[in-house]
C-alpha cells in the first residue's frame, strides 16, 4: 500500500486494506470493521508531546492558526488522513479537565485526585463534534455534499451543526424513528436546517434505511461505523493529557454506548505508546446502564476477550439470538447509551485490552444521583454522561480504583441536552407523562418540520428529491 494513511479491516486473520478514500464500512471480505492506519515511519511526527503547546499561541493567525484554534487538529500529526486545505473546523474541542475535590470526596476520592473532562463544552454540547469534524474534513475532500444518519440524539445534531456550518454548506439529512424522540438534541436538527426524515418504524428501521439510501443516492454517511469518527475522538485523549502537563493519568473512565468512544481512547494511546509518546497507558473503565448492558456482560460475565482479534463471536450471537428470541430492547434514562447491539464491540474489546479495562453496569437511579451530585458541585452532564462518576464509586467500592489514583471521568453531554430528566429528578414532575395539546402548522420562516415517511426505500428517495435509480 503505497498511501500513508489508509484503511484495514481490523481483522487479523484478513487485514484487507482500502484507500482512505474507499467509502466502504464494512469489510466485504470478512464484514469486520475498517481502522485507519498510517505509515508513521513516512509521516513527520513530532518526538515529543510537548510540541503541540506552541499553537496555543498562533490559534487563529492564519490558516493554519483556524487549525490550532480547534481541539481536534492542533493535534493534526496524530490524524494525518487528510489534506489542510479540506478540513472541515467550527471550533470544536475546546473543552475543559476541572480537578473536582467536591465530587471527589462525595464519591472517596483524595483531594487531587478526581478529574472531569467537560466534552458537553462542544459547539454542539457533546462529544461527537470530536468526531464529526474528522468525517466531514473527509467527506468534502471526496466532494460529498449531503450527509446523513440515523439517530435521535447527539450524533443528528452534530452532524446538522457541522453541515450547516461547511462551506459551502452540505445538505444533513436525519433519519429518526417513529418512537422516542429526545427532544433537547432533535430541536437542535431542526435549528440547523436538516432534512430530518421520521420513519414509521424503530432505530434498527432507520439504520437500515439511511444505510440503503445513502448507498443509492451516494450520501455520505456518518452513521457509528465510519471509522474517521473515532480519529478525531482521539483527540479527547490528548486534550487530557494536554491539561494534565501530558503526564499519564491511571483511569480513564467513560459510558459505553455504541462503543465508539472507548475505542477511540484506546488507539489513541495504542499510537501513542508505539510513537514513543507516552511511557505508559492508563486502564480504562466502560460504564453501561444495567437496561442496556451488553458490553457489561460479554466481558465480565461471558469474558469475552479481543484475543488478538480472534475473539468468541459465537458468544456474541448467542447473546443476540437470546435478545431476538426474549424481544429484549435495552431501556435506560440515560438515552444517549440506550444501545443492546453496539457497533463498535470488536473495537471497545481491543481498547479494552490495550488499556488493561474493566466495564461495569450501573442503574439508573445512580445515573442520576451522580448527574445531580455532577450538577451540584461541577458544570453539570446529560445522564449517560454521569455513568462514568456513578462507575468510579462502583469501583472504589470493589477496590478496583484506590482513593489516590489519578482518575478522569469524561462527561460526555452537556446538562442542557435533556432538562426533563434533571426537572423530573428535582420535582417529581414527568414531562413525558403530560399530554401535549395537539400541534399547530408552523409558521415562522425558518420553520423546518420533520417529514413523515412510510418504511420504504422508494418514499423515502421521494422525500430526498429524487427517484430510486434502478
Ligand atoms: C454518543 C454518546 C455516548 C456514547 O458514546 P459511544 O461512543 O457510542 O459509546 C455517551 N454519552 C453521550 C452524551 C453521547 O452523546
Ligand atoms: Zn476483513
Amino acid at each position: 500500500m503505497a498511501e500513508k494513511a489508509y484503511q484495514i479491516c481490523i481483522n487479523p486473520d484478513c487485514g484487507e486494506t482500502l484507500s482512505v478514500d474507499q467509502v466502504i464500512f464494512s469489510c466485504p471480505t470478512c464484514g469486520s470493521l475498517f481502522d485507519i492506519a498510517y505509515d508513521w515511519d513516512r509521516l513527520a511526527v513530532p518526538s515529543s508531546l510537548e510540541f503541540f503547546e506552541h499553537r496555543w499561541s498562533t490559534k487563529g493567525l492564519n490558516v493554519e492558526g483556524r487549525l490550532d484554534f480547534s481541539g481536534v487538529w492542533r493535534f493534526r500529526e496524530l490524524l494525518q488522513f487528510v489534506r489542510p486545505e479540506h478540513i472541515v473546523t467550527i471550533g470544536e474541542g475546546r473543552t475543559l479537565l476541572e480537578e473536582n475535590n467536591r465530587v471527589g470526596a462525595e464519591v472517596g476520592m483524595k483531594p487531587g485526585c478526581l478529574y472531569l473532562q467537560y466534552e458537553g463544552l462542544n459547539p454542539s454540547g457533546s462529544f461527537k463534534d470530536n468526531g464529526m469534524t474528522a468525517a466531514f474534513s473527509l467527506a468534502r475532500a471526496l466532494g460529498r455534499n449531503r450527509v446523513a444518519c440515523a439517530s435521535t440524539g447527539n450524533t443528528s445534531a452534530s452532524l446538522a451543526m457541522f453541515a450547516n456550518k461547511t462551506d459551502p454548506p452540505m445538505q444533513g439529512i436525519v433519519f429518526i424513528g417513529s418512537g422516542k424522540i429526545a427532544y433537547g438534541k432533535l430541536s437542535q436538527a431542526l435549528d440547523y436546517g436538516a432534512l430530518t426524515l421520521q420513519i414509521e418504524g424503530d432505530f434498527d428501521a432507520c439504520m437500515r434505511r439511511v444505510k440503503q439510501v445513502s448507498d443509492k443516492l451516494g450520501i455520505y454517511l456518518m452513521n457509528s461505523m465510519n471509522p474517521f469518527r473515532l480519529e478525531g475522538q482521539k483527540a479527547i485523549m490528548y486534550r487530557v493529557l494536554e491539561a494534565r502537563g501530558w503526564e499519564v493519568p491511571d483511569w480513564v473512565i467513560v459510558p459505553g454506548g455504541n462503543l465508539g468512544n472507548c475505542s477511540a481512547f484506546g488507539k489513541a494511546f495504542m499510537e501513542l505508546h508505539r510513537l514513543g509518546l507516552i511511557k505508559r497507558i492508563p486502564r480504562l473503565a466502560v460504564i453501561n446502564a444495567t437496561g442496556a448492558n451488553t458490553l457489561y456482560r460479554l466481558h465480565e460475565k461471558d469474558g469475552v476477550r479481543w484475543n488478538g482479534g480472534r475473539y468468541d463471536q459465537q458468544k456474541v450471537k448467542s447473546l443476540y439470538a437470546e435478545f431476538d428470541s426474549t424481544g429484549y430492547l435495552p431501556h435506560t434514562i440515560a438515552s444517549a447509551i440506550e444501545i443492546s447491539r453496539p457497533v463498535n464491540l470488536p473495537k471497545a474489546l481491543r481498547a479494552l485490552e490495550v488499556m488493561n479495562g474493566v466495564v461495569r453496569e450501573v442503574t439508573d437511579e445512580d445515573i442520576l444521583e451522580h448527574k445531580a451530585l455532577i450538577g451540584r458541585y461541577g458544570f453539570g452532564c446529560e445522564p449517560a454522561s454521569a455513568a462514568s462518576v456513578a462507575g468510579l464509586r462502583q469501583l472504589l467500592r470493589e477496590q478496583v480504583i484506590s482513593p489516590d489514583e489519578q482518575v478522569v471521568c469524561i462527561l460526555t453531554g452537556h446538562e442542557l441536552k435533556d432538562p426533563d430528566a434533571t426537572v423530573k429528578y428535582h420535582t417529581g414532575i414527568d414531562m413525558k407523562a403530560i399530554t401535549p395539546p395537539p400541534p399547530v402548522p408552523p409558521k415562522g420562516r425558518f420553520a423546518n418540520t420533520p417529514r413523515k415517511v412510510a418504511d420504504d426505500l422508494e418514499t423515502i428517495c421521494a422525500a430526498l428529491g429524487e427517484k430510486l435509480p434502478d
